[in-house]
């Protein structure tokens, strides 16, 4: 994977942006941690998404749909989850291909952070949030 991009969009490599916090290194905000886990499912790491998964949500095993391409990611707003915060929430769009069909994934996240470590809670209630059974349902029906 040598310079490939990242695809969270942030412009550096895989490797020196989200490719190291799936190697381990823990996240330093809210907000790159739920870009590593866009990066996560464009990599097709489901482990790294499983790990960072806040246990009162996290699904007993993800299995991620091939077909699904995610191509771009935009942070649209961030609130909290900086270095100083235990909560954060972040809204975003991502977008995807699936049988050449372009879709869009819009979530506003929820982020706690325990023992320095950031997770993901889930979505927040918000009119529209339930658009993220698109993404896990496959998961979640097994
Ligand atoms: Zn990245």
């Amino acid at each position: 994977m040598d310079g490939r991009a990242c695809p969270c969009g942030l412009g550096d490599d895989y490797e020196s942006c989200c490719g190291r916090l799936h190697a381990g290194e823990p996240a330093p905000t809210a907000e790159s941690l739920m870009r590593s886990r866009y990066s996560a499912f464009a990599v097709g790491d489901a482990g790294y998404l499983l790990r960072t998964w806040h246990p009162s949500g996290r699904p007993p095993e993800l299995t991620l749909d091939p077909d699904l391409r995610w191509t771009r990611l935009a942070v649209l707003e961030t609130r909290d989850g900086g270095l100083f915060d235990a909560t954060g929430t972040v809204q975003f769009r991502a977008v995807y291909v699936e049988q050449g069909q372009r879709g869009v994934h819009a979530e506003t996240s929820r982020f706690i952070r325990q023992d320095g470590h950031w997770t993901y809670l889930g979505p927040a209630d918000l009119p529209g949030a339930d658009r993220d059974t698109l993404v896990y349902s496959v998961a979640l029906d097994a």
